[in-house]
């Protein structure tokens, strides 16, 4: 079989523990037999991080920005435990929240489906697209403690002498706490049109909740600046499609989402998304069957990842010499998805369709019932596979679909 030729680089982040095991013999088996990629190595693995200062996260991070194109492992977000297991010289930052910074735009987080394997929410046959919004909001708040009985007050004071704005807030009678958070137009604007274009890219329907009828200025201006993204950029190629967008009270649209069929975009604001992502990851099964990408508002630099992390209890297993059951899928998923792109934004459409062709392999796989154990479990199925085994008989899938 001849490779398939790659084109620009692509930046690829190694892990830590169980997810950097598997994700080498992703690499090995399924990705450089058939694709001969211009791969930039940037060792993230914990050693690596604190060998370098941690500044093979930043560098790693440049790398994505120049090249556009980033694939990343799990990857260990260190606390005190593993200071001491590790002997770090300190509890680094979370490589995932440094990267996100550098980078900047949206999380989407993708389930990938397989007919035999039974969702929490059965009718769920279409994916649902989580899209968080990672900027500001309770995440970026300064909160206090009231002591006691007084007035709170916002206060903003314009840079170039204009009229200052002071706004009373409350006047507490005892003792409690306050918040004061932030969002900028710039930020929710990138958010906006990073949500248009993955909607028109799939071909489904975007819903933006927020509640503005209780925050009438703030959850409004996401409202008003999505309507006007949608109107003056991408309300013409939404009607091409059959799809559309609408905004919808945050609480009626996850009443919404639980009776449909799936098969939309969820634009969550930073609070909501942080629930929302983690519950319907749950709801559709298996964290092993969740990719997630990371793209910017221009649309030209995407990273793409699994959603787990690095499955410690998994990796003590594989330590102590015993083949492990773990799912490969969404890490195989992570190469392919930064493939498509890469394939996309250099016009190589033979890029585009290897990854296709590989993502239809994994799932057709796991429909012909040849799982690992975690999809065995659900479905019901005594008979499972260990990763090796799982990963040789995609391989034998994508050997027969290509031929
Ligand atoms: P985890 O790695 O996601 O694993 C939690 C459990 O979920 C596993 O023990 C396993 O359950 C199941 N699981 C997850 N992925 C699986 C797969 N591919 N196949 C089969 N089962 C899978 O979370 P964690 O153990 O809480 O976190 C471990 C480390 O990962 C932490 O140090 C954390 O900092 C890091 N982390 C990194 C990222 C990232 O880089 N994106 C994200 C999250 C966490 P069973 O034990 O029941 O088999
Ligand atoms: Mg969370």
């Amino acid at each position: 079989m001849t490779k398939i030729k790659g084109t620009n680089p692509i930046v690829e982040l190694d892990g830590d523990e169980m997810a950097r095991v598997v994700w080498r013999w992703v690499k090995e088996q399924l990705i450089l037999p058939y694709v001969d990629l211009d791969i930039r190595y940037y060792d993230m693995g914990l050693p690596n991080r604190d060998a370098t200062d941690d500044r093979v996260t930043t560098e790693a991070a440049e790398a994505i920005k120049r090249f556009n194109v980033g694939v990343k492992c799990a990857a260990i977000n260190p606390d005190q435990a593993r200071v001491e297991e590790y002997g770090l010289k300190k509890a680094w930052k979370s490589p995932n929240a440094q990267v996100r910074n550098i980078v900047g735009g949206t999380l989407f987080r993708q389930p990938i489906i397989c007919r035999n394997v039974p969702r929490r929410v059965p009718h769920w046959t279409k994916p649902i697209f989580v899209a968080r919004h990672a900027f500001g909001d309770q995440f970026a708040a300064t909160d206090i403690r009231v002591p006691g009985e007084g007035t709170l007050y916002l206060r903003f004071v314009p840079k170039d002498g204009g009229e200052e704005i002071l706004q009373e807030v409350y006047q507490f009678p005892g003792a409690g706490v306050a918040l004061g958070m932030y969002n900028l137009d710039d930020s929710i604007r990138g958010f906006a049109l990073s949500c248009m274009r993955v909607a028109l890219e799939q071909g489904l329907p975007l819903f933006l909740g927020t509640k503005n009828t209780a925050l009438k200025v703030y959850d409004q201006r996401f409202k008003d600046i999505f309507e006007e993204v949608y109107r003056d950029e991408f309300q013409a190629q939404f009607e091409a499609k059959g799809i559309y967008y609408e905004h919808r009270m945050v609480d009626e649209l996850a009443a919404h989402a639980i009776k449909s069929e799936g098969g939309f975009v969820y634009a969550c604001k930073n609070h909501d998304g942080d629930v929302q992502s983690d519950m319907v990851a749950e709801a559709f099964g298996s964290l092993g069957l969740m990719a997630s990408v990371l793209i910017t508002p221009d649309g030209n630099t995407i990273q793409t990842e699994a959603a787990h992390g690095t499955i410690t209890r998994h990796y003590r297993e594989h330590q102590a010499g015993r083949e492990t059951s773990t799912n490969p899928i969404a890490s195989i998923f992570a190469w392919t998805q930064s493939i498509a792109y890469r394939g996309k934004f250099d016009g190589a459409p033979e890029l585009e369709d290897f990854a296709k062709a590989l993502e239809t392999s994994c799932v057709e796989t796991v429909e012909a019932g040849f799982m690992t154990k975690d999809l065995a479990r659900l479905a019901k199925q005594q008979e499972w596979l260990t990763t090796r085994q799982f990963i040789a008989k995609v391989d034998e899938t994508l050997r027969a679909n290509l031929s």
